[in-house]
């Protein structure tokens, strides 16, 4: 198969031609919503003979398209289409590929909106889906059903307990039926902790506002797989028309020059924040694929070039003590999201899941004293010692409901 380790040089020049308009070391964008014919020959030219020219806005953009190329040379694929948001990726990705008919499977862990996206918008559709626990292989393989299954669909790692798709075992799995894919949700590894495409996997997505833009300041999103397949949900996205906007375009390429960079010191503060919450008296447990004592470390071994930025953990407390925690954090800020350079923390109790009871959201595991910490590109030191302030202000005498079950 052929596995490469994605380095610096791939993130500053992948997919960029050397030489650049004006002789500019940067490329441009280009902000234009159409493209002009010189005579009408060219314009018969370009229908009977395919010649390769943008036409319009919603089809393609030069600075899109560097966007595009940069992001298939890091996940090792031939080729990418970007979108204007991650949801938009994986929504377009899905119209162009199921019908009618189709069925799909998917772990139970995949992202909020996509789920929601399968299980009630592609369900009006005719499509069915069945949801399996994630490490659940067997489940997994026993919803196939043989002829209508066009799709698994997983995450890796996931939000917020980290847990790890073993990509060898769904490739195997993928192999035994005819006619069946695999998309893999790649956004908390990013291209430099994880290439799923060299491990057999038909489509990688991102969401490109995370870890690839890196700075919080974009929305953006990406499928990357075979030129034939990302051919036909390029088309598909001239329908649909959730395409980037060319300054965002330029942002994204931006970011992704310092990707490497940035992606290894999330990685190196994570793993030091985890062992150092690990030991910590008011921590329950923390969920890292980097830590031995992680279900999902072996496979995150096998397959990973690090473990990625983003540390949940439980504290040991109640939901009051959990936010008085949160609140008096002075570096991480209270947001969703993560992968940019800024840390952001929150409580996934309150800000995914505030209009259900503790009850009802015990039953989708979601603890009240859950912490998710998306680590930026701060000094260790000073976000280890802002948690150990942070956590003096824990009321001493609450224990955490997950810990009293135990
Ligand atoms: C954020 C996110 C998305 C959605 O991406 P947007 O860019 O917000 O539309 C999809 N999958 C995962 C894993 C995400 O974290």
């Amino acid at each position: 198969m052929g596995r490469s380790t994605v380095n610096g040089t791939k993130a500053v020049h992948g997919g960029e031609p050397r030489a650049k308009a004006h002789d500019a070391i940067t490329h441009p964008i280009s902000a234009t919503a159409t493209y002009v014919f010189r005579d009408t020959d060219e314009l018969r030219d370009h229908f009977e003979h395919r010649i390769e020219r943008e036409e319009y806005g919603r089809y393609g953009n030069p600075t899109v398209r560097i966007a595009e190329q940069k992001l298939a040379a890091l996940d090792s694929a031939e080729d990418a289409v970007c979108f204007g948001s991650g949801m938009s990726a994986i929504t377009t990705t899905l119209l162009a590929m199921l019908r009618q008919g189709h069925h799909v499977v998917m772990t139970a862990d995949c992202y909020r909106r996509t789920r929601q996206f399968v299980t009630s918008v592609l369900a009006r559709f005719g499509v069915e889906s069945t949801l399996v626990p994630p490490g659940d292989y067997e489940a997994l393989e026993a919803a196939i059903q043989p002829g209508r299954t066009r799709l698994i669909i997983a995450e890796s790692p996931t939000n917020p307990y980290l847990h790890v798709a073993d990509l060898e075992r769904l490739v195997a799995i993928r192999d035994r039926h005819r006619g069946v894919k695999i998309m893999i949700d790649s956004t908390f590894a990013t291209p430099i902790n994880q290439r799923p495409i060299e491990w057999g996997v038909d489509l990688v997505t991102h969401s490109c506002t995370k870890y690839l833009g890196g700075h919080n300041d974009l929305l953006a999103g990406v499928v990357c797989g075979k030129a034939s397949l990302i051919g036909a949900i390029r088309d598909f996205r001239g329908v649909l028309g959730g395409v980037l906007d060319p300054h965002a375009a330029y942002l994204l390429i931006r970011g992704i020059k310092t990707l490497e960079l940035r992606v290894k010191r999330q990685n190196e503060t994570a793993l030091a924040v985890a062992r150092w919450l690990e030991q910590h008296p008011r921590i329950d447990t923390v969920y890292y694929p980097g830590l031995e004592s992680h279900p999902g470390h072996l496979a995150a071994r096998a397959q990973m070039d690090g473990f990625g930025g983003v540390v949940s953990f439980l504290v040991d407390s109640d939901e009051e003590g959990t936010a008085a925690f949160i609140d008096a954090c002075t570096i991480p800020q209270i947001g969703p999201s993560l992968g940019g350079v800024e840390s952001l923390i929150e409580q996934p109790a309150l800000m995914s899941f505030y209009e259900l009871t503790t009850e009802q959201r015990q039953a989708i595991g979601i603890h009240d004293n859950l912490v998710r910490f998306a680590i930026g590109i701060e000094d260790t030191d000073d976000l280890i010692q802002d948690l150990e302030r942070a956590l003096e202000a824990v009321p001493a005498n609450i224990a955490s409901p997950t810990r009293q079950a135990r």
